[in-house]
């Protein structure tokens, strides 16, 4: 059975919520309507598509928005979330190193092994209503 992009990025969106109390990391921001922003690199990159070690939850203002965003001032972003402690220096260079890595599965493999650690992750969580 193939698994979808959509599903990935649904888990990946559920965990990455979860795992930030349901809000914005931005700090001082409380919004919860928010989507997971792939930290160093466009979602495309394969490497770290799925991994929710590399996201952050972010609010759309923060995210792509006229605010200090991840998208129109990645460098002031960076400095911003590093300095307050939401992650720190060596969490960059792991996702650095993460997103750098050579895939050598088909598309297909990786989704399934990707799947299978999204869903041990949200069991892992206690997420309640964590899908099969
Ligand atoms: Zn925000």
């Amino acid at each position: 059975m193939t698994v979808s992009d959509k599903y990935l990025d649904d888990l990946l969106r559920e965990i990455v919520s979860i795992r930030a109390d349901g809000h914005c990391e931005f700090p001082g921001c409380n919004i919860t309507d928010c989507d997971p922003h792939h930290w160093f690199s466009k979602r495309t990159n394969l490497a770290i598509k799925y991994d929710y070690f590399c996201a952050i939850n972010l609010c759309s203002s923060h995210h792509t928005g006229s605010l200090l965003s991840a998208h129109l001032s990645p460098v002031a972003f960076r400095q911003a979330i590093i300095r307050a402690g939401v992650r720190t220096e060596e969490w960059a260079q792991e996702v650095h190193r993460r997103a750098s890595q050579i895939i050598t599965v088909d598309e297909q493999t990786f989704r399934q092994e990707w799947k299978e650690k999204l869903l041990a992750e949200l069991k892992r969580l206690g997420a309640r209503g964590w899908r099969k």
